[in-house]
């Protein structure tokens, strides 16, 4: 299916992974297990060609993610440019490699807005899930960097069942850190997330005490701090809206620069992503069959065509139907009408066993 140019309203953010690599190793990272190597990175004028082509588009937003975004020497040069083109900048970032300098640099390039990714409350437990030592002390150093240079600051903390108890103590160490935002996000199962399924996924009471403690969160702090909650699918009735439909709102490119609908679309091996290097970023918006694929709903199955339900939450995850399905195209398994919803009630039995080892991410070589 291809739609006309010009007939579709434009991506509001853009993704731009600048790299898979990364010093810290989480097992529930959004990257896929097939990282692309360094070798393979796009140069910073290919980057700038594809800021332009974003702005001309439409786009508003630009997140410098990876992988760790800092390992790239060029992100000024891409901060800088980006904020020529008028696009707001926000960095995605564990954080450890920052130092005072770079912060200044990086603010004197324009950025806007930092979200530093942090792994639990207590240093020895977010050092091992995020596979590194000492990396909890440091992000602190750096949240409180941040803070004091008075750029806007949102804390993100990755809940499953192996911190999801600490969710107070989550809240109130990012009012602590002097945070603008807070996102309390449960685990995503897609890619390092779906082959550690069993050591993350929190039990049905864990999820309820949670949310309980983001609830009592919001109102004590109220008018000060914002605080985000991203629910897990897998113990919901509905879908989420995944991405808020399938390229209707975001646009992700690969450190080698392919253009996805999200971080996990690849997984989808029946699609073939262009590549920015090869076609302009407009013409895949628009035009691309990958990105057309399951955009609206002319797609849909039944139970979704005759749902009332359908254009708010598009259907929910392909990549999450396909996980559990081996079906991209079909209803996501996580609403209670799919006919295949078992799939998530046996995946859920796993919650209560006992968690079998973190398979890290590991860096690719
Ligand atoms: S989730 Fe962890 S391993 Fe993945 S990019 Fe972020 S900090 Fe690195
Ligand atoms: S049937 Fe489809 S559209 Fe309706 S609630 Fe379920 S996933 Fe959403």
């Amino acid at each position: 299916m291809s739609l006309a140019a010009g007939s579709i309203a434009p991506p509001m953010a853009l993704l731009a992974e600048l790299t898979h690599r990364c010093p810290l190793q989480c097992p529930y990272c959004s990257n896929p297990l097939e990282l692309d190597r360094m070798a393979a990175e796009l140069e910073a004028d290919v980057w700038k060609r594809v800021l332009d082509q974003a702005a001309a588009l439409g786009v508003l937003q630009v997140h410098f993610s990876g992988g760790e975004p800092l390992l790239r020497r060029d992100l000024e040069e891409l901060v800088r440019h980006a904020r020529s083109l008028d696009l707001y900048t926000n960095l995605i970032t564990s954080g450890v490699t920052l130092t005072e300098a770079r912060l200044a640099s990086l603010i004197e390039a324009g950025l806007d807005h930092v979200q530093l990714s942090l792994q639990d409350v207590a240093a020895e437990n977010a050092d091992r899930i995020g596979g590194l030592k000492g990396g909890h002390r440091r992000k602190l150093d750096v949240a409180r960097m941040i803070a004091a240079a008075d750029l806007a600051l949102t804390l993100n903390f990755v809940v499953h069942r192996q911190n999801v108890a600490n969710v107070p103590e989550m809240i109130e160490l990012a009012a602590a850190l002097g945070a603008r935002r807070v996102e309390i996000a449960h685990t995503q199962y897609y890619g390092w997330g779906l082959l550690n399924r069993d050591a993350l996924l929190p039990s049905a009471e864990q999820l309820h005490v949670a949310t309980a403690a983001v609830e009592a969160g919001q109102s004590r702090h109220a008018g000060r701090m914002v605080i985000d909650y991203v629910t897990p699918d897998y113990h919901a009735t509905q879908p989420k809206p995944c991405m808020g439909g399938w390229a209707r709102r975001f646009i992700n490119i690969t450190p080698s620069g392919r253009a996805l609908p999200c971080h996990a679309a690849e997984t989808i091996r029946t699609l073939r992503f262009p590549s920015v290097q090869d076609m302009p970023l407009a013409e895949i918006w628009e035009g691309s069959e990958a990105f057309n694929r399951f955009r609206g709903i002319g797609w849909m199955p039944e139970p979704c065509r005759g749902c009332p339900m359908k254009e708010e939450d598009w259907g929910g995850c392909r990549c999450q139907a396909l996980a559990l399905l081996g079906d991209a195209a079909a209803t996501d398994p996580v609403c209670t009408r799919s006919p295949r919803h078992d799939a998530v009630q046996l995946a859920l039995a796993a919650s209560t066993a006992p968690a079998p080892e973190f398979a890290y991410r590991r860096n690719p070589r």
